[in-house]
């Protein structure tokens, strides 16, 4: 018996399309066989709550899974060969499809399911090209300074390796469909009408495979998990989308790949702040040096760089290091890094320090300060 989808993601059945998501993204992230390597319950689990998202996130998906429960998905009696399931590669959570990039894949069993077309059969469908895949991607400041290499790893659907994609069995030939004798078409009664219809055992191709694979159930894909090195170019912030052309899942029935979309999530930093190409940074400095002057030292994505403090620096002042702050993604620039100097007051102070400040007090008298002059130029109407 399978599992209830939504006791699964642990919602409720009454759960919004967020609720749904964050449930999914905790379990993903706890499940994902990347943190879990051989750990063969995990990666079950994973593909359990991956195929009840993929389920319930899709309105018209959820709609006949309440009505109908898991049999409003299964596979009704057909030899399991038809192009695209409804669950493309349970390892994704990447595998959000792009912008309507993909064509092809997905959801064909539920569609079968509600245009009454009846059950997949060894049929042999086109070509289609494979779904695009995203594969989100965390890296540090640091590297989306420089650019780098990465490599990483998912699975997906590639082509199977027994039968080249083919979907065939090795030395099974391709025969006239026996269903609508190479026609492609068939004709069904409906009622009083008789209409004709594309055949579902071929697709409509007029062939059958003779022996569907026996690695890939006639797919032409198998699951595998993939490696590829990526290059993430200098100047990448949060968001950025790269393509990898043709290393989405693989197509079905010979169809072309689909791509690869890397979405680069940078980390916060424990010191800089980034907008765009800037970064920000706070470095407190002591009031003693704000006042007489002085260089202190900062740190910078490169090293260490020194900083002129003017005499009488006043308190959220910002200094601009010029081309200190990330690289342009588009090259040839760089942005700059603003240093804001918070000025730190002395908390425990010695008793001679005391006095010498005190002194210094009484030799300041009612000395206007700028900051202080301005401040109080202007309340001095709310005085009179
Ligand atoms: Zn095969
Ligand atoms: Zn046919």
């Amino acid at each position: 018996m399978k599992e209830d989808y939504y006791e699964l993601l642990g919602v409720s059945r009454q759960a919004t399309k967020d609720e749904l998501k964050k449930a999914y993204r905790k379990m993903a992230v706890k499940f994902h066989p990347d943190k879990n390597p051989g750990n063969k319950e995990a990666e079950e689990k994973f593909k359990k709550v991956s195929e009840a998202y993929e389920v319930l996130k899709d309105e018209q998906k959820r709609a006949a899974y309440d009505r109908y429960g898991h049999a409003a998905f299964s596979n009704g009696g057909g030899g399991g060969a038809s192009a695209g399931g409804p669950f493309h590669d349970p390892f994704d959570i990447f595998s959000e499809v792009f912008g309507g990039a993909g064509g092809g894949g997905g959801g064909s069993i539920f569609e079968e399911f509600f245009g009454g077309g009846g059950g997949g059969g060894s049929g042999r469908a086109g070509p289609q090209r494979g779904s695009d895949l995203r594969y989100d991607l965390e890296i540090e400041l640091e590297e989306a300074a420089k650019g780098m290499e990465k490599e990483i790893s998912f699975r997906k659907p590639v082509q199977c390796k027994r039968c080249n994609g083919a979907g065939a069995e090795p030395g099974s030939g391709v025969v006239t469909c026996p269903t609508c004798g190479g026609q492609g078409q068939v004709t069904a009664s409906k009622g009083f009408f008789s209409i004709r219809q594309t055949c579902s055992t071929c697709n409509g191709s007029g062939q059958k495979i003779e022996k569907s694979c026996t690695s890939c159930g006639g797919e032409g894909r198998t699951n595998e998990t993939t490696k590829i090195k990526v290059k993430i170019p200098a100047g990448v912030d949060t968001s950025s989308k790269l393509r990898s052309g043709n290393n989405g899942e693989a197509g079905v029935h010979g169809g072309p790949a689909g791509d690869l979309y890397i979405v680069i999530h940078v980390a916060d930093h424990d010191i800089f702040e980034r907008q765009e190409e800037n970064l920000f940074c706070r470095i407190p400095i002591k009031f003693t040096l704000a006042s007489l002057g002085g260089t202190i030292e900062v740190p910078t994505l490169s090293g260490r760089a020194s900083l002129k403090i003017p005499a009488g620096t006043q308190s959220g002042t910002t200094f601009r290091l010029k081309g200190k702050g990330m690289p342009s993604l588009r090259g040839g620039y760089f942005g700059d890094q603003m240093v804001r100097v918070v000025i730190e007051v002395p908390t425990a102070l010695t008793s001679e320090q005391r006095q010498k400040l005190e002194e210094f007090a009484l030799s300041c008298g009612d000395a206007d300060e700028p900051v202080g002059k301005t401040f109080f130029d202007k309340a001095k109407k709310f005085f009179d």
